[in-house]
């Protein structure tokens, strides 16, 4: 297994479970790729460094089948999921409960609900068929049709059928998870299923910060006698041992370069012209107190989407996408602490932040991103006590699934979201014999739910059980 990020960790399990010995070679010196906390700059105050907020992981059957509960894992649930405030200090407010988001609607509560209302009960079935490559026979192909309509719609579409901007905003701010001009087919579907899964399960955090999902994974793979070696950055195939199966949680233009002429000529074409998206710059601060924010109900949020009315969300997407830095980019703030009070240290707390900016953007955006918290939250800048700064670039450095700053691990345009790196029935497969790739590049693609290493781990072996 090459590179420990939650799908690599979900792989290397699954493998180990079914019998296999299992040695996982990560580059960094400490394991766990996106899902990685630390103290930053205080002693006991806890800074997620890439994922924070777990809507899909808490349903993930790759989760629940592991059991992962039983080596610790723990999620907390802030009051309110997400909100979105407005320049006049309203706001859209996403709470787990459709009905309870609905009647914060007022007049959009009913479109809501007809949207969220049916697939959201139905979530656990429905997650079979949208959790793993979309090339198959269905096992719900009703509650699957009736998801999958309005995903292939312009999240502008989709935002035009709610009448207040309090929802359309709040749509907008979750559609743009996608990082993709809104306007573009499909840029219904990311936030569509963030969505839907968030009114099953809730938008969860992990107790102790998400390094804990990383140490539970690492725990259960060493009662499987799994063994992990860190700082082992592999360049080349040839760096590699001999094994029934190679795993590569890894960027296709990584894998390309990696197994070089081991690749068909046309994998390799595919892999190294695999396109990128747009970059995230983050920011995590200590901050004194909390950040004061004008609408009240921010204050009790997980997640914070800060981006004003749709429009404005509608056109910074285009922007980056086009390579244009926004005076005032979208900005998402996570307060993990709220569910979690561990991570603070007395009334300092630790807030973690990104912009959305153009990929390889090499500007410093920490100023736009305290401006724009400080537009929805006067007084914020005062409560700093200190911060730390990862630029796109630094990001790249971080972790070269990220290049660029693209956290996403490639485009999510619709041809590879649909079927990842290459148009194929398995995405999985590089096409050398026993070499995988189970990034979120594959199916189903970016977040911690391990999804893309447990089916890239079953077609290994269903293809080594030939
Ligand atoms: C700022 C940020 C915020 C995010 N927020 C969320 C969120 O709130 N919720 C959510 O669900 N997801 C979030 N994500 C996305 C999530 O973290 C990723 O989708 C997820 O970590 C991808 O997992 P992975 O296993 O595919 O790869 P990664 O987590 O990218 O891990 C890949 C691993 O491979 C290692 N590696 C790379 N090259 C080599 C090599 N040559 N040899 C050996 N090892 C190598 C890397 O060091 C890394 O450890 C966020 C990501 C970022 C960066």
């Amino acid at each position: 297994m090459v590179g420990s990020g939650p799908n690599g960790l979900a792989a290397a399990l699954t493998l180990a479970r079914a019998g296999l010995s299992v040695t996982v070679l990560e580059a960094a010196d400490e394991i766990g790729g996106g899902t990685r906390t630390s103290e930053a700059m205080l002693p006991g105050l806890l800074h997620d460094h890439c994922s924070a907020i777990h809507p899909i992981a808490v349903g993930s059957p790759f989760f629940n089948e592991f059991g992962l509960d039983r080596y610790g894992l723990q999620w907390r649930w802030t009051d309110i999921d997400c909100v979105h405030p407005l320049d006049d200090g309203s706001a859209g407010v996403l709470y787990r409960s459709v009905g309870d988001t609905a009647a914060a609607l007022g007049r959009d509560g009913s479109r809501w609900r007809a949207l969220f209302g049916r697939p959201s009960a139905h979530f656990d079935a429905l997650s079979e068929d949208i959790m793993g490559p979309l090339l198959r026979v269905p096992s719900h192909p009703l509650a699957l049709a009736r998801f999958g309509a309005p995903t292939v719609l312009p999240a502008a579409v989709l935002a035009r059928t709610f009448r207040t901007e309090a929802a359309r905003a709040l749509f907008g701010g979750v559609a743009a998870h996608a990082f993709r001009p809104l306007h573009l087919p499909m840029t219904s579907a990311i936030g569509l299923g963030i969505l839907t899964a968030g009114h099953r399960h809730g938008w969860a955090v992990a107790a102790g910060g998400s390094r804990a999902i990383t140490d539970a994974m690492t725990a259960h793979l060493a009662d499987l006698g799994g063994k992990i070696e860190v700082g082992v950055r592999v360049r080349s195939v040839s760096e590699l041992p001999a094994a029934d199966v190679t795993m590569f949680d890894l960027s296709p233009e990584a894998v390309a370069e990696i197994l070089g002429d081991r690749l068909p000529r046309r994998v390799s074409r595919a892999y190294r012209s695999f396109r990128r998206g747009p970059g995230a710059f983050k920011v995590d601060f200590a901050v004194e107190g909390g950040v004061p924010w004008t609408n009240p109900d921010a204050g009790r949020a997980g997640t914070v989407h800060l981006a004003g009315p749709f429009s404005e969300i509608a056109a910074t997407e285009r922007d980056i996408a086009a390579g244009r830095m926004p005076e005032r980019p979208f900005v998402l703030v996570g307060q993990q602490y709220l569910a979690d009070p561990q991570r603070s240290v007395g009334n300092t707390h630790p807030v973690w932040s990104y912009a959305h900016v153009p990929n390889g953007y090499t500007g410093d955006a920490t100023e736009a991103i305290v401006t724009q918290i400080e537009r929805f939250a006067p007084g914020f800048r005062d409560r700093i006590v200190g911060y730390t700064v990862r630029t796109t670039i630094a990001m790249a450095g971080y972790n070269t699934n990220y290049l660029g700053g693209d956290i996403m691990t490639g485009a999510k345009d619709i041809r590879q979201l649909t079927f990842g790196p290459r148009i194929t029935l398995s995405p999985y497969s590089t096409g050398a014999a026993g070499m995988y790739i189970c990034s979120a590049a594959t199916p189903p693609g970016p977040g911690a739910h391990g999804m893309c290493g447990y089916h890239a781990a079953h077609t290994a072996l269903t293809e080594l059980d030939r």
